[in-house]
């Protein structure tokens, strides 16, 4: 028997062999208990890895641990940092203290300066030449209040009669100041660049403003014939939305989906503004729109292409329906090999099928 001086014993550790490991879906040690446990569909492991969210789903933090593995997907265009879950600590609960302490700064945050109502947004903190004109602060949905109120009803207009308002309305105003100025008709100009964009195709609806002041778009670019639905884009960063992916049906953006998106990244987002995107010539749309038909076709089936599928990248093409219809149609008659234009035995309306790929 061989004598081990207790010096010369080393902790063996499983997980850790000196190598940093990719892992991709399901392959990580414990992934599928993880996965189970997320689901409802089992307990919560003593072992294995987990992401960052994975573990706060289970109500847990990594605890100041390094993480010791990678996950990734999409061939490694994207991937998260894996945690031992052994080594991770219960999430902590914040004291109603400190609770009370993080909505006074988000009040002091959201609070517009000159009319003293919260809003949903982080405004500008103080009122800069541009925004103290009171119209841009108050385009966003304001918190205070749930029910909509008519657009015609505010900001007040000064020529009519204030009894004629409701009296619901009346005591609303009066606790109000009077804006500064008549509104102003569409579009007003951006505070940042002080210069006016009316992107040709889409119908910005709501602006609102990230942590560095850029603006988070919602925007539609339908035309109400089957139906409305809302964009949200992010011209900070490339930040864009027009599904709720965690709905399996009726995934599309309504205006309080898209809105709830737009305030919500609006409040984490912190890229700087950046200018607006400049329109692109006809051929780059053309090819643009091109590239899209032809990434649309699979082997076995024809498939049907919606212009509401163009939705997040509406800014970038700058054209209106008409336009795409148009250039789509073009394009059918041009590669009848790859693109159908039909109109519609119901409607009347154009439809597109990019064709499937020849047999060989
Ligand atoms: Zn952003």
């Amino acid at each position: 028997m061989v004598c081990v001086k207790e010096a010369d014993l080393v902790d063996v550790d499983l997980y850790d062999d000196g190598s940093f490991p990719d892992f991709g879906f399901k392959q990580a040690p414990g992934a599928v208990a993880v996965l189970a446990a997320l689901r409802g569909t089992g307990p919560i492991p003593m072992t294995g890895l987990a992401t960052r969210r994975q573990l706060r789903a289970m109500g847990l933090r990594p605890g100041g641990h390094e993480p010791v593995a990678r996950l990734i997907w999409r061939k490694g265009g994207r991937w998260a940092w894996l945690y031992r879950v052994d080594l991770a600590k219960p999430k902590r609960k914040p004291t109603l203290d400190q609770e009370l302490a993080l909505d006074k700064a988000m009040a002091a945050r959201q609070t517009c300066p000159l009319c003293k109502r919260r809003y949903f947004a982080c405004l500008l903190s103080k009122p800069s030449a541009a925004a103290s004109n009171a119209t841009t602060e108050h385009r966003q949905t304001p918190a205070a209040t749930s029910r909509r109120r008519p657009r015609t009803s505010w900001p007040p207009d000064p020529t009519t009669n204030p009894t004629e308002q409701s009296p619901m309305a009346l005591t609303l105003f009066t606790r109000r100041p009077a804006p500064a100025e008549p509104p102003t008709a569409e579009p007003e100009p951006w505070p940042e660049i002080g210069e006016t964009w009316k992107p040709e195709g889409v119908t910005v609806v709501e602006r609102y403003y990230n942590q560095a002041h850029a603006v988070v778009l919602v925007y539609t670019a339908d035309d109400g014939k089957t139906g409305t639905y809302y964009a949200v884009a992010c011209l900070g960063c490339h930040f864009a939305s027009a599904q709720d992916g965690r709905r399996t049906y009726n995934t599309r953006y309504s205006l309080s989906d898209a809105a709830k998106a737009a305030n919500e990244h609006a409040t984490t987002c912190r890229a700087l503004p950046r200018d607006i995107p400049a329109r692109p010539d006809d051929d780059t749309v053309r090819e643009r729109l091109r590239s899209w038909v032809s990434g649309a076709r699979r082997r076995n089936e024809d498939v049907q292409l919606w212009l509401s599928d163009l939705a997040l990248i509406r800014l970038t093409l700058q054209r209106t329906n008409d336009w795409i219809e148009t250039a789509l149609q073009q394009l059918a008659s041009e590669e009848p090999d790859i693109l159908l234009a039909e109109p519609s035995e119901y409607s009347g309306r154009m439809e597109f099928y990019a064709l499937r790929f020849a047999a060989s």
